[in-house]
């Protein structure tokens, strides 16, 4: 047995360095946190702990295979590999000379975060002029939120939250879905005496620990975060030297926030006035305060206003240039990619059409909006995504995917919703199986993740399989000739950065950018270094006109009525990420089945007794699962910790049956946090079905 390094794959900002057991090239013992990378300090979620379970899963695809059953059946026989890609490729030759190269959509996402695994399907799709994918299922209402404010996606060290005496998580559970945060923060408690505050919509297990839960209704935090301002303003503690400059326009903000005071945010977010002055006294004492912000309070209609908003909050108070102060969403954008290999870019034409991903639904079944005046979609090729299952609207994906004209190839390590509707699925390698190359957007190292197993039965890569396409299709590009470990090498060498021998020798490169940089001492990013409290939304979007000029309470959520009076987020669960480990039984067991998280004062008006089923509904479908009983919510207030794939749900339907497809502004995004919804007891669902 040998221990050897390697990277966590998986879609979480974390991005662990890890130790694992090899046994004989072929099988994996017990991983580790790489106790000597000083963000991931030795700890892992328990999930990639138990990763010897997924890779050495006996479901495990290991074969390619062809639909031989009707779609959705699950009935496929095994194919060599040579019949799979023949039959795809002619299948995306034909849609091509029948409808034109944009009726084939290369779909995919974060299935791996490998830059080389991931990323190199559009290399494909470049060179063949396929439909592009706007990428918006999980950061692009954030992006947008964070960008607004501050110019570039990068900020103060997350290993300095251990130097904090407040930290902020405001949207996310890192105790659930990203375990190290909770290193740093444990950290600055235990030698500080740091404060821990959490801003969430219901008691995650980091809420549960924290010194101060603020419980705000879903999509209100943008009110929260004017409420601590204008108290900022009001009792002093707003730095208004640091504004003077290093902001736009202070004196407008002060003057808008006079009427946003601590009431009017209580009669909008829930909160008591009393809490909200408490948690303004606190931030406004401590000027050492992180926000670390999460993905979760941006996935609403109104998240880009909300995150922007609470990143003013950092500047009003000046904690930018502190060390163990300031904000945080990601540091994604310090590590200078040169792409063009691994994406194609020097054969992109962005006059070919984009669609959005999160409205694979309407793509499918003819929106317009979408597909704009081009083809119908009539060929999928798919990697790193299972959209039948994560795809907001779910209902109408899957009539997307049932049509009989269109032609469906997956590639995936399991059966999942998306391969069971495919009429090709391909066995894909796990990260063990194949190189690949990391960067973080919660810590500021890049990584190698070498090859370490081989792959059982006869998985291959993302990388290879889209290269043997190529060479099917006729497609050129000098990345389609190149192995992976060529293209990581030549990727860090136009980028910058050293060799990827020397990159594996070392195991890790640290980007992180010089304090002064970090924390906006000489500006922030945007052209004339000024935050901007009045960004230009217009400019980040085709939705940004209706945007509020300055941090507001942007009133366009799925808001509670008559008849739909609960909002509804879609919290992740804590042993699953995505779909991605649902596969793994230790995980299922755990999570138990899909529930409901329902506070007692609403079960008892409803007649929903603990541990009863339930129904959900709204005008896209209805879902069926169990309630339990939670007072850490509001009243009016669910959460269904997810993703479950739809088999677990009585009659096969899952939670994004209920969850819509309007894009956020201002450059659109998938609102799964923000859904009104009806509940009932299900005996009384049934009761109202049969009238
Ligand atoms: S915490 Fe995140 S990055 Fe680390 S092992 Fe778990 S899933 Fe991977």
């Amino acid at each position: 047995m040998e221990v050897r390094a390697s990277v966590c794959p998986h879609d979480c900002p974390s991005t662990c360095a890890l130790e694992v057991e090899v046994h004989d090239n072929a099988r994996i013992g017990a991983v580790r946190g790489a106790a000597d990378n000083d963000y991931t300090r030795g700890v892992i979620c328990a999930k990639v702990a138990r990763y010897a379970e997924r890779v050495h899963h006996p479901d495990r695809l290991t074969q390619p295979l062809l639909r031989t059953g009707p779609r959705g059946s699950g009935q496929f026989r095994a194919i060599t590999w040579d019949e799979a890609l023949d039959r795809t490729a002619e299948a995306l030759t034909q849609a091509t000379a029948r409808h034109g190269s944009e009726s084939v959509w290369p779909f995919y996402y974060a299935g791996t975060m490998g830059l080389v695994q991931r990323d190199g399907i559009n290399r494909l799709r470049h060179a063949m002029r396929y439909s592009r994918q706007k990428l918006t299922i999980c950061t692009s209402i954030c992006e947008a939120g964070w960008f607004a404010g501050v110019g570039g996606y990068r900020g103060p060290d997350p290993r300095e939250m251990a130097k904090s005496d407040l930290i902020v998580i405001w949207g996310g559970n890192p105790v659930a879905t990203q375990v190290n945060v909770m290193t740093h923060v444990t950290r600055a408690r235990k030698e500080r005496g740091a404060k821990l505050v959490v801003v969430d919509p219901y008691r995650s297990g980091t809420a549960a620990v924290a010194d101060m839960h603020i419980m705000p209704r879903p999509g209100t935090d943008g009110a929260l975060a004017c409420a601590l301002m204008h108290i900022a303003f009001r009792d002093g503690w707003a730095d208004r030297a640091y504004m003077a400059t290093h902001a736009d326009c202070p004196e407008a903000l002060e003057a808008h926030l006079a009427a946003r005071g601590p009431e009017w945010a209580a009669a909008i977010t829930g909160l008591p006035v009393a809490q909200i002055e408490n948690f303004a006294a606190l931030y406004g004492a401590t000027k050492r305060s992180y926000i670390r912000l999460g993905y979760g309070f941006a996935r609403s209609r109104n998240g880009a206003a909300n995150m922007h908003a609470v990143t003013c909050l950092a500047t009003v108070a000046g904690t930018w240039p502190h060390e163990g102060g300031g904000a945080l969403w990601s540091n994604r954008g310090i590590y200078h990619w040169d792409k063009t290999l691994i994406e194609g870019l020097d054969v992109r034409d962005l006059s070919v059409r984009a669609m959005d991903m999160s409205r694979i639904g309407a793509v499918l079944t003819g929106d317009r909006t979408e597909l704009g005046t081009g083809p119908e979609v009539h060929a999928l090729l798919i990697q790193n995504q299972n959209p039948l299952a994560v795809c907001p609207d779910s209902n109408r994906v899957r009539r997307g995917f049932a049509r009989e004209d269109l032609f469906v190839c997956t590639h995936e390590q399991f059966m999942t919703e998306t391969a069971r509707w495919s009429d090709i699925v391909l066995p894909a390698t796990m990260f063990m199986e194949h190189d690949d190359l990391y960067q973080a957007g919660g810590h500021t190292y890049l990584q190698i993740g070498p090859k370490l197993i081989e792959p059982p039965g006869e998985c291959r890569s993302n990388h290879a399989v889209i290269c043997a396409l190529a060479h099917r299709l006729g497609a050129k590009h000098p990345g389609f000739e190149m192995t992976e470990w060529e293209m990581i090498d030549a990727t860090l060498r136009a980028s910058g950065w050293p060799d990827a021998a020397t990159v594996r020798a070392r195991r890790w490169v640290d980007a992180a950018q010089p304090f002064a940089q970090a924390h906006f001492l000489d500006g922030f990013a945007h052209a004339d270094k000024r935050f901007r409290f009045a960004p230009d939304w217009n400019a980040l979007g085709p939705f940004g006109a209706a945007m509020p000029k300055l941090p507001d309470h942007f009133a366009i959520v799925d808001a509670r009525t008559e008849t739909h009076p609960f909002r509804m987020v879609t919290a992740p669960a804590r042993q699953f990420l995505n779909t991605s480990f649902t596969e793994m039984p230790s995980g299922r067991a755990r999570e138990r089945r899909p529930t409901a998280l329902i506070h007692p004062a609403d079960a008892d008006r409803l007649g929903i007794a603990d541990g009863a089923r339930m129904r959900l509904g709204n005008a896209r479908g209805e879902v069926v699962l169990h309630a339990r009983h939670f007072d850490g919510v509001q009243p009016g207030v669910l959460v269904v910790e997810s993703v479950w794939p739809s088999e677990y749900y009585e009659g096969g339907i899952g939670i994004n049956a209920l969850t819509s497809d309007d894009p956020a502004p201002p450059a659109g995004g998938a609102v799964f946090h923000d859904t009104a919804v009806w509940a009932r007891a299900e005996a009384a669902a049934l009761a109202q079905a049969a009238e």
